[in-house]
């Protein structure tokens, strides 16, 4: 189960809300309608369909041919063709998740608890459905790539990021999530079985493959890391020019294990004092840099007085390893000053990887399992306690999503027609 995620051919079906599965069978006798119908709710959403790229898109739609699903109790699906490049889209009602026997109910059902946490094994039983119809399920969605679905809601690609592999396992094999996040959304979500610079660069340059399709001109100003060599190596040569910085919660919570053999009340005096320094290097705007560097040095001299020369010298030495990431983030204002959005992402991830193990198979792919979990992650609304209730991350950052409905938003910006 090492396959890559893969686009077999040009998938160009697009999910339209007929709002009433009676509407649906009540225009499929009534072509005009049909037609003004789905224009009109394109054109409500304000996207392009992919026609050939000779092509303007400026021709008509016609009615092209139909086929009827058995499996869905004989319902006729239609199919339009563009008349001057002869593209043909397939036009699936709100009602039909793509490829799937599965009725929307029962799939919104099913991941929403898939997203909750719960086992694909126990998501399934919400629905009366196999634990594997599940997961293609979810693998279907990740099939469509996470900078496609970001952009069509219109967010912008991302200036400044946080970047971070999360390390857990797949049966007995150590893997490696390389992840990309910017405030409360998933850029991209990797799978690699290394922890090597290259693993990671190839990764992470699946995201910038699509991000450069999307706006050739693309920069990324700053990054923010955790500090770990592979990531730190495999950003700078993807993104050459951007700022590298390190997270200053780490820094503070890193602090203590850098103090040995002192009283805890010490150790903790010290945390508190580090803590303060942080907080008031980050007030002073301009000046930012320049008194941390000032600051530092005085740290590690109090730390010399207070906990003796060995944690002094362990400490400065520390310093002058991380002072250079510390300095980025102080330098620019926009940069992110700390990884907890990363860190939320990554929990919530690794509470659904354990499902995969079940679902080994020949044929499976991880990646567009990830990409499909990611997917979830930016679109399901958060919960009516929780700090953004009722919008889903895409929203909090900006974004638009074409409908009030979390299912058929997955179902239409994972739908394959769109430019
Ligand atoms: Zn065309």
């Amino acid at each position: 189960m090492r396959n890559p995620a893969r686009q077999t051919r040009e998938n160009r079906t697009i999910t339209i809300d007929f709002q009433h599965e009676a509407t649906y069978f009540q225009l499929l006798g009534d072509g005009k309608a049909f037609l003004e119908c789905i224009l009109a709710f394109v054109l409500s959403l304000g996207f392009q369909l992919k026609h050939k790229a000779t092509c303007g898109g400026g021709g008509c739609l016609t009615r092209h041919s139909h086929y009827v699903r058995v499996r869905l109790g004989g319902m006729t699906i239609w199919r339009l063709q563009c008349t001057t490049c002869k593209v043909v889209f397939t036009i699936l009602p709100h009602c039909i998740l793509r490829y799937r026997q599965m009725r929307p109910d029962v799939a919104r059902k099913a991941l929403l608890a898939t997203h909750g946490g719960l086992s694909l094994a126990l998501c399934a039983v919400i629905g009366a459905i196999s634990p594997m119809a599940l997961y293609r399920l979810i693998c279907a969605l990740g099939h469509q790539s996470l900078v496609a679905m970001l952009t069509r809601c219109g967010l912008p690609l991302p200036v400044y990021f946080l970047s971070d592999e999360k390390h857990s396992h797949c049966l007995r094999e150590k893997v490696y999530l390389p992840t990309l996040v910017q405030g409360r959304v998933n850029w991209h979500l990797g799978y690699t079985e290394e922890a090597s610079a290259a693993t990671f660069t190839q990764s992470y340059q699946e995201f910038q493959h699509a991000a450069i399709d999307q706006e050739p001109t693309y920069r990324v100003r700053g990054i923010l890391i955790d500090g770990f060599d592979s990531t730190a190596k495999s950003m700078r040569t993807l993104f050459p020019g951007a700022r590298l910085g390190n997270c200053l919660r780490h820094a503070i919570n890193k602090l203590p294990g850098k103090l040995t053999a002192i009283a805890s009340p010490v150790r903790k005096a010290l945390r508190s004092q580090f803590h303060t320094l942080w907080y008031r290097a980050r007030q002073r705007q301009g000046l930012r840099v320049f008194a941390l560097g000032q600051r530092l040095h005085h740290f590690a001299d109090r730390v010399t007085h207070t906990a003796g020369t060995a944690n002094g010298a362990r400490v400065r030495r520390w310093f002058q390893e991380k002072k250079a990431g510390w300095y980025a983030v102080l330098a620019d204002p926009q940069m992110p000053a700390t990884s907890t959005l990363l860190d939320q992402a990554h929990n919530a991830i690794d509470r659904k990887l354990f499902m995969m193990k079940g679902c080994h198979h020949p044929g499976g792919s991880q990646q567009a399992l990830l990409t499909g979990l990611a997917h979830l992650y930016n679109l399901v609304p958060y919960q009516r306690r929780a700090q953004h209730a009722g919008q889903c991350g895409v929203e909090v950052e900006g974004g638009k999503v074409p409908t009030h409905d979390w299912l058929l938003n997955l179902q239409i910006l994972t739908s394959g027609g769109f430019r």
